[in-house]
Parts: C-alpha cells; sequence; structure tokens
C-alpha cells in the first residue's frame, strides 16, 4: 500500500541518516573511551565502570549503524554456504556453550553454493544465531538447516526452542531499534533484512512463545554451480 511505501521511503532516509551520524560519532567516541578507560587504570572510581559500560552500548549501536552505512556495492562470489555456516558456528560455540546451548546443523547436501558477499553473509547469520541463543533457555537447542528447493533456490532454515515471539510483535521485527533486550540494538535484523533482499534473497520469521522461533532465508541458487 501507499502507505507502506512512505513508512519504507521514511525509514530509508532516517537510516542514512542515522548511518552519518554514527560515523561522525565513532572517533571522538573511541577517545572518550580510551581516556575513560585510563582514568579507570589510575584511581578506583565507581562511577567509571558505569561510564564504560554505557560507552560499550554506545559503540555497539554505532557499529550497527555503520554497518548499515556501508555502500550496497555488490561483489558476489560464489561461496559454499555450508562452510560458511560451520565457520559462524564455531565462532558463536563459546557463546552457546556458556548457556549449555547446542547448536547442530543438518545440510542436505555437501556442496551447497551461492553467490554472495560471503562477510554479508556471515554477518546475517551471525544475528540471527545470536538472537536464536539470546532467546534460548538454558540447555535449549539451536538447528541450522540447509537444503535445496525447487533445484533453483537454496533454504537457511535456523530454529530455535527459545521464548517465541508473540504474534502482534511479528510485524515489528527489523523495524530500526526494535528490541525486547536491555542491552539490544534492535537493529540486527534490519541489517538482515537490507543484505538477504540485496542477495535477492527473502527473510521469513514465524514464532510460538514459549515454543520457539523458525527464520527462513531463501537465496538464489549460484549462476555458477554444476
Ligand atoms: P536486538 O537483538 O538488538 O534486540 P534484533 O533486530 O536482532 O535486535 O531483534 C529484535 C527483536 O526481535 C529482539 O529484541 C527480540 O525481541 C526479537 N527476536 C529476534 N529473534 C528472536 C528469536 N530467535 N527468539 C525470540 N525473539 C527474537
Ligand atoms: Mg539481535
Amino acid at each position: 500500500t501507499e502507505e507502506k511505501l512512505q513508512q519504507t521511503e521514511k525509514l530509508s532516509v532516517v537510516g542514512h541518516l542515522a548511518a552519518g551520524i554514527a560515523h561522525e560519532i565513532r572517533n571522538p567516541l573511541t577517545a572518550i573511551k580510551g581516556f575513560t578507560q585510563l582514568i579507570g587504570e589510575e584511581n578506583n572510581n565507581q562511577y567509571v565502570d558505569v561510564m564504560l559500560s554505557e560507552l560499550n552500548r554506545i559503540e555497539k549501536i554505532v557499529s550497527d549503524l555503520l554497518i548499515l552505512a556501508k555502500p550496497e556495492i555488490k561483489h558476489f562470489e560464489r561461496s559454499n554456504l555450508n562452510k560458511l555456516i560451520d565457520d559462524i558456528v564455531s565462532l558463536l560455540n563459546t557463546q552457546a556453550i556458556m548457556k549449555n546451548i547446542e547448536i547442530a546443523t543438518i545440510f542436505s547436501e555437501e556442496n551447497m553454493t551461492v553467490d554472495c558477499e560471503p562477510d554479508k553473509l556471515k554477518q546475517v547469520l551471525i544475528n540471527i544465531i545470536k538472537n536464536a541463543i539470546e532467546a534460548s533457555f538454558k540447555d535449549g537447542k539451536i538447528l541450522i538447516e540447509t537444503k535445496w528447493i525447487n533445484g533453483n533456490k537454496v533454504l537457511i532454515k535456523i530454529t530455535d526452542n527459545g521464548i517465541g515471539i508473540p504474534n502482534d510483535r511479528l510485524p515489528k521485527l527489523g523495524e530500526p531499534f526494535y528490541s525486547t533486550k536491555e542491552k539490544g540494538t534492535g537493529l540486527g535484523l534490519m541489517i538482515c533484512k537490507r543484505i538477504v533482499k540485496n542477495h535477492n534473497g527473502t527473510i521469513k520469521i514465524t514464532s510460538k512463545v514459549n515454543k520457539g522461533t523458525v527464520v527462513k532465508i531463501i537465496l538464489p541458487k549460484s549462476q555458477h554451480s554444476n
């Protein structure tokens, strides 16, 4: 609808503006953080810890906004999707192990290639699996599956059995700064949506409260695969 279109346009203008501001904030922020750390090292001050933790929070928001600011040039390369997923899983496993969460993978085929910007696609997987870890209860399980659809697309399905999302909240996902977490930025899914769209793919989220969440990413199969 017209209204939805306007809303999307508004978000993109606001997004660019926010990203520009983030860029300007980064350098002074790095300086402030550095000097605050020095003050903390020189004398024990109870306020310094609070300042550092708040500075870390600003840093997180700024770095998320900067990801959104990156120009959308497409340097797609043929990549092995399963290997990419394995890399991300070993990266996030330390975080998962702390909550005793198991991350399992099921790849329907060994060679699944997609044309992508590997770092961008990794960013998508990191954001989604991190959300899954954060939503999981202790001893939870996260499953990552890949399989072909119709021989010309690839499905990446990430399932968790965590807290889930109420139905009326589902439309809010991917809106900038929508977060239910104390330390969340509410930018992760917005970044995912943007990147997946740039890869000519789709992303769908279904969920049941206290049962868990399923994120489905569909990407075109590599044009160069055999
Ligand atoms: P953030 O993680 O910083 O809060 P995101 O954009 O990554 O921002 O996610 C937005 C919100 O969507 C989260 O705060 C959470 O409420 C909800 N969400 C996303 N993924 C999941 C999930 N796997 N399970 C439950 N809720 C989720
Ligand atoms: Mg997140």
